[in-house]
């Protein structure tokens, strides 16, 4: 198991997306296909991801065009269809990974058309442009795009120990890298250093990107780093997440592992959180 989200085969053809023609054409074949989602859920079959291929429905997003210049869209799905969870796909393990990124990229784009009906400037109602990708309003011509949230996340490393942190509605034994949503006229180092200070108490140094991953519940975008603390002083606020530790690289490693005799556990192999422990684990496994 790796990553989610980050292998997406389309290629996402923006030129192509104001030729309604050309769009007509695609969607008309019969191997195109289209996705539906509803809120964090996939429409399925049998527990497997539905493919409608062939004629697209009206007002549905254009995704890009995969490897055989097969056309991809995606539409809301129905309440009455059968449906799953996108992390359970995800859990599963058993759905194709370009897939699930199709998916994710599904998920982000018709949630924002589901709730960005209506003009941020006027009121009145917007319409779908460029197959997805902007939403106009004829009320006062204003022009709205599909939003991207970045959140960073991040370990924190002292010496030979690292600092994880829990939040209350995560089951048992689980801990993993302190995470928060960037501010507007932040920089990410910024962000890190805010986020770590506001939850732990600690100041942090030094924030090194590692990675990055598309998280679409419902558009994040986590921006993964490792960063330096001055000291192991904590001053947690319970407000924001219900404990924060530092655990040593032993410990590190068998939460990773899932081997910690206190069956404390770190992120899925999924999630960014588990790509960034890892990477900090290696800097200090390197370094002592
Ligand atoms: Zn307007």
């Amino acid at each position: 198991l790796s990553l989610a989200f980050i292998t997406s085969p389309l290629d996402r053809a923006a030129e192509i997306r104001n030729s309604s023609n050309r769009l007509n054409e695609l969607a008309a074949v019969g191997a195109s296909c289209c996705v539906a989602v509803l809120g964090d859920q996939v429409q399925t079959e049998a527990g497997q991801v539905f493919i409608q291929r062939g004629a697209i429905a009206a007002g549905s997003v254009f995704l890009g065009l995969d490897e055989n210049k097969t056309a991809w869209f995606a539409r809301p799905a129905v309440e009455t269809s059968e449906l799953t969870g996108l992390r359970d796909l995800m859990l599963a393990g058993d759905a194709d990974a370009g897939l699930l990124s199709i998916l994710a990229q599904a998920r982000s784009m018709v949630g924002w058309h589901a709730t960005h009906g209506f003009c941020a400037k006027c009121g009145a109602a917007t319409d779908m442009a460029d197959a997805g990708y902007r939403r106009h309003c004829a009320g006062c011509g204003a022009d709205h795009f599909p939003r991207t949230d970045p959140v960073v996340i991040m370990a924190v490393v002292e010496g030979d120990a690292m600092l994880l942190g829990r939040q209350a509605a995560w089951k048992p034994g689980m801990y993993s890298a302190l995470a928060g949503f960037m501010e507007p006229g932040e920089t990410i180092e910024q962000a890190v250093a805010r986020e770590v200070r506001e939850e732990a108490g600690v100041v942090v140094h030094d924030a090194c990107y590692v990675a990055c991953q598309p998280w679409p519940f419902p558009s994040s975008l986590m921006i993964g780093m490792v960063a330096k603390a001055a000291s192991r002083d904590l001053k947690i606020d319970h407000s924001e997440i219900e404990d924060a530790r530092w655990f040593s690289k032993t410990e590190i490693r068998q939460m990773l592992e899932r081997t910690h005799p206190d069956n404390l556990y770190a992120a899925h192999p999924y999630a960014i959180a588990h790509r960034i422990i890892s990477a900090a684990l290696e800097e200090i496994e390197s370094a002592g």
